[in-house]
């Protein structure tokens, strides 16, 4: 496998670094009180040059390119190492402005996109509720057509920054007589305004990141649907491809955070030794790094068909799940690293030592259900990639509720 870059590539990578050399100085940003002036800054001039919102069209506040991935990935790695900025992070640039873009009206791309790219709007995903999470299409909070508006009335759950969001795009049912999928709509909502109680759950982390959202007689405008009535579950569907492709999948995170649990174990103290000698924990060590390789190396695989556009089959599918069950094995292992030390050390999670692994133990739990749990993501494996026959349970649902 030949991993170098080509003499155009190396010439655009000298291009990025000499643009971030003269915009951009991390150490000065991060005392900065102005740091996120200086940040919206960087990303406009990243937008003008065309390294950032590299996909979406100039009209809606992207930089309008040509895909190449050899160029998204140089930026990537350039951005990283000047500890740079790229596009804002959260639900809304990952999630809501791709939906937009193919679903979306005129109107709400014109006026949603752009200021969700700036960071002007953040967004909160009201897909979960008590009864459907694994089965989605369960879902109960209702919404009524009431002179113009939507009335809405029901519950979310585990609805990530929820208490910091100003919109929220929602899953709700419109229709209660129509099929279990055929009822529901997607609709945008305004998180500011009365009949909407937001209740920040309280984590095994100490940490409140996600929220019960109820929603009593709250408002939206009839044309706040993003495709038409009863087309909701397509239009969930668009958005969920996203954040599964997105975020969840890189072998990037995973090759970081083995890196830092064989750091721990030399660090780390075992009958008298570091534990990075000891061979039972080498042995485990050794097997995770095998896992860790195969997962990098098929990423490269799958980047490098991409670049050639070619369909990588059924390989990108297994990200999410190859990703999650990789930072589970590390948190086992530095688990029994650190012992009895990881439940004295207070505050949870908190501090520059071995404490920030608690965090980890504890957050590697929620990534494995975030985006569709482990279960659901072999279920599409096998199903969809593999075209088994499908799941017993979705099948007796599909015939009882369909
Ligand atoms: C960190 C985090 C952030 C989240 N953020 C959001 C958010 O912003 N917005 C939002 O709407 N939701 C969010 N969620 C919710 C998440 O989407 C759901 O938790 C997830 O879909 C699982 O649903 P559930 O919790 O109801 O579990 P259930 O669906 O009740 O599943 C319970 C168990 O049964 C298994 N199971 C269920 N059905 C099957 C099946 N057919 N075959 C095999 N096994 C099955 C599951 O794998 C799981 O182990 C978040 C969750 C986490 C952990």
């Amino acid at each position: 496998m030949d991993l170098s870059y080509s003499a155009a590539s190396e010439s655009f990578r000298l291009e990025v670094a000499a643009f971030l050399d003269a915009n951009w100085d991390a150490r000065a940003a991060a005392a900065a009180p102005d740091r996120r002036e200086r940040e919206a800054a960087l990303r406009r001039k990243a937008v003008e040059c065309g390294y950032l919102y590299r996909g979406i069209p100039r009209q809606y506040g992207g930089s309008e390119q040509q895909p190449d991935i050899l160029k998204a990935h140089i930026i990537r790695e350039e951005f990283g190492k000047a500890r740079a900025p790229m596009e804002i992070p959260g639900v809304g640039v990952q999630m809501v402005v791709p939906t937009l873009l193919e679903c979306g009206s005129q109107w709400q791309r014109d006026f949603f996109v752009p200021r969700t790219l700036a960071g002007e709007f953040r967004w909160a995903q009201g897909y979960s509720e008590p009864d459907a999470g694994s089965d989605l299409a369960a879902v109960r909070t209702h919404a009524e057509l009431v002179d113009g508006h939507w009335l809405i009335n029901g519950q979310k759950t585990w609805s990530s920054l929820a208490h910091k969001a100003h919109y929220m795009f929602a899953l709700v049912r419109t229709d209660r007589n129509a099929a279990k999928h055929a009822g529901l709509s997607y609709l945008l909502l305004d998180m500011k305004q009365p009949g909407i109680t937001v209740r920040p759950l309280k984590q095994i982390t100490g940490d409140s990141e996600f929220c019960e959202v109820f929603f009593d007689n709250v408002r939206t405008p009839q044309d706040w649907i993003v495709g038409e009535p009863g087309q909701g579950w397509a239009v969930s569907k668009t958005t969920l491809s996203h954040e599964r492709s997105g975020f969840i999948g890189s072998a990037a995170t995973s090759v970081t955070l083995f890196g830092k649990l064989v750091e721990l174990a030399r660090n780390t103290t075992l009958n008298g030794k570091p534990a990075l000698e000891d061979p039972v924990i080498r042995e485990r060590l050794a097997m995770l790094d095998g896992y860790v390789s195969a997962h990098q190396y098929s990423s490269y695989r799958q980047f490098s068909m991409a670049a050639h556009g070619q369909d990588a089959g059924i390989a990108p599918m297994m990200n999410k799940l190859v990703n999650t069950r990789i930072a589970d094995d590390v948190a086992a292992i530095a688990r029994d690293l650190i012992g009895a030390s990881l439940v004295v050390a207070p505050p949870l999670g908190k501090g520059g030592g071995n404490e920030k692994w608690v965090n980890q133990f504890m957050g590697s739990l929620g990534l494995a259900i975030a985006g569709g749990t482990s279960n659901i993501q072999r279920n599409l494996i096998a199903e969809r990639g593999l075209g088994l026959p499908r799941d017993i349970s979705t099948e007796f649902l599909s015939k009882a509720y369909l």
